[in-house]
């Protein structure tokens, strides 16, 4: 869930950029390709939250350090591209992974946390107004109080990431298909509220 806005725009990056660099086929693991990338930074996340012991701020490991990970990134999209003969496979997953650290820095519209932008010259976390302490937090509490309920977070972050997904869609397969999307993950998103809502109340 949390996740949902990091993945509609990586779509939407993605099916852009294929047309904008002439990708001869427009298959589906284009878009795949892009959410992924947009997501790349959270995989640190993934093995604690299956494990159920998440401990500290995970905006706070190497994952989250832009300098590193995106010269990382830039080195085999390089190599990628020279094969494949694209540039396209070096400016799309820079442009997402860039996009996920743009979304966690604090300072605009969508923005919310502090990044060590400036690591390993600085540990200092940044968000767009300056640097800043990043608390350590709850992930749990975190996730209860802003995703698994309409909250100002989750109805705007995954209001976005529906209609981003649609867009995205739409670019290969047409708006009807679109609208599909964006019904069905809208749709899902109140289905997984109502049944965290009953679950948490002991129904289940
Ligand atoms: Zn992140």
């Amino acid at each position: 869930m949390a996740g949902s806005l990091d993945v509609g725009v990586g779509m939407l990056i993605a099916a852009s950029l294929s047309f904008a660099y002439g990708l001869e086929v427009h298959p589906p693991y284009v878009l795949v390709f892009g959410a992924l990338f947009a997501l790349l930074p959270d995989f640190d996340i993934v093995l604690p939250i299956l494990k159920g012991n998440i401990e500290g701020n995970h905006r706070l490991t190497l994952f989250h350090a832009p300098l590193l990970t995106l010269g990382i990134v830039a080195f085999f999209g390089a190599i990628g591209s020279f094969y494949a003969g694209n540039i396209f496979w070096l400016v799309c997953p820079l442009v997402c992974v860039l996009w996920h650290y743009i979304h966690d820095t604090e300072g605009w519209f969508l923005g919310n946390g502090a990044i060590a932008w400036a690591w390993p010259y600085r540990k200092t976390t940044y968000t767009f107004k300056g640097p800043t302490i990043l608390e350590e937090g709850s992930h749990d509490e975190w996730l209860t109080t802003n995703w698994l309920k309409p909250a100002s977070l989750s109805i705007k972050e995954l209001g976005l990431g529906a209609l981003f997904v649609g867009a995205a869609i739409a670019f290969f397969y047409g708006s009807f298909w679109g609208c599909v999307a964006f019904a069905a993950a809208i749709l899902s998103v109140i289905v997984a509220w109502i049944s965290y809502s009953f679950f948490s109340r002991g129904f289940f």
